[in-house]
């Protein structure tokens, strides 16, 4: 098995316009298998654009992007979402929970792409909410949760389709520090010998729950 899980290569990302930003200027990472990595730096540095880069939602100006020993850059539209689906987990600062469906619902939904019947995809959705915690929670609706389950409900999302990189972006930035602990604890037990975690965050504690912290400063890590 390759050991590195991800390996960016001199990737830049310029947004054109009237005056063109260089959000990235050359960017080299490499995130191993089993590690949890915390990426910080100061507002405006790219690192938004880079999780939106390894998340594959956008495609850089130039480099090299390899997940798991595929090179990004060869595929096409369709093999992209492809790879996104079954490689790839999200976790967002405002949950993204869709209001109308309830936890086991909400938590199937990255198993939609995966042709299983759908009690078996209620069953591991199901599996994942008792996980964290939520069995007792299963049929509630996003409104009718906490922050803190929430953020629960979203990680159980994350992880139900087993993701090689789980990709987390200011997880706790709407969470008091009770519930955040609660969350960063959570995530760290996602980290797997086959699975990685990469946080973007502000957040002093959760990168200290990180086994490394790679600073992004004017677009390349510093
Ligand atoms: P961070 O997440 O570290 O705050 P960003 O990745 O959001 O940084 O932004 C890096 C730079 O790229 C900033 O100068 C920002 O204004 C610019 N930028 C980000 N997204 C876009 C976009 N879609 N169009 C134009 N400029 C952008």
């Amino acid at each position: 098995m390759i050991k590195s899980i991800v390996q960016l290569l001199n990737i830049t990302k310029t947004f054109p316009g009237s005056i063109a930003v260089s959000a990235l200027r050359g960017l080299d990472l490499e995130i191993r298998r089993g590690e949890m990595t915390a990426i910080v730096g100061p507002s405006g540095a790219g690192k938004s654009t880079l999780l939106n880069i390894l998340g594959l939602l956008d495609v850089p100006t130039s480099g090299r992007y390899l997940l798991n020993g595929t090179d990004t850059s060869r595929l096409g539209e369709r093999e992209l979402t492809s790879l996104r689906a079954v490689t790839l987990g999200f976790v967002f600062q405002a949950f993204h929970l869709l209001p109308h469906l309830n936890c086991v619902g909400n938590v199937m939904l990255p198993l939609a792409h995966q042709g299983w019947p759908r009690r078996e995809r209620a069953r591991l959705a199901t599996e994942a909410l008792v996980r964290v915690g939520l069995g007792h929670r299963l049929d509630a609706r996003p409104a009718t949760l906490s922050g803190g389950e929430r953020q629960r409900v979203a990680v159980a999302r994350a992880v139900v389709h087993s993701p090689s990189v789980i990709l987390c972006d200011e997880p706790t930035g709407n969470l008091d520090r009770e519930n955040s602990t609660q969350v960063m604890d959570l995530l760290r037990r996602q980290v797997t010998p086959e699975r990685s975690l990469i946080i973007v965050t502000h957040d002093d504690a959760a990168s200290a729950c990180a086994d490394r912290v790679v600073k992004v400063v004017d677009g390349v890590v510093c």
